[in-house]
């Protein structure tokens, strides 16, 4: 199974400027490499929005780590003891118990954080 790169993950510096490419790189053994390229063409204005794009890319990989951890910590801290009973209760939270909790769309920060790490580990 393949392994994304590890983060930190950072800007080329050349930012675009020497090619249409804004380089997202990363260190991997002491070796600096280029993981994605952001392609900008056009007028200005496009490449600042490729910039902006490939900027939001490299914060929001940086990020999930962290975000994933922190998410983990509110479902460990908000442990819903409704989570474990025979039947699916549903939420006392959420729905007041009105809604199967497999059925749940996450309201509590419990739930909100179930269903926020599905979407971003792709679940
Ligand atoms: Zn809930």
């Amino acid at each position: 199974m393949s392994a994304r790169t590890p983060t930190p993950w950072f800007l080329d510096r050349r930012d675009g400027r020497d090619s249409n490419a804004i380089e997202i790189l990363a260190i991997l053994d002491g070796e600096c490499f280029c993981i994605a390229q952001v392609i900008t063409e056009g007028s200005s204005e496009l490449a600042a929005d490729d910039r902006a794009n490939a900027e939001f890319i490299v914060r929001a990989c940086n990020a999930y780590d962290d975000a994933l951890g922190v998410l983990r910590k509110v479902m460990k801290e908000h442990e819903d003891d409704a989570e474990n009973l025979p039947g699916d209760p549903g939420c006392i939270e959420c729905t007041a118990g009105t809604v199967p909790n497999s059925h749940n769309t996450g309201l509590c920060a419990y739930h909100g954080a179930r269903d926020l790490i599905r979407r971003v580990e792709g679940k």
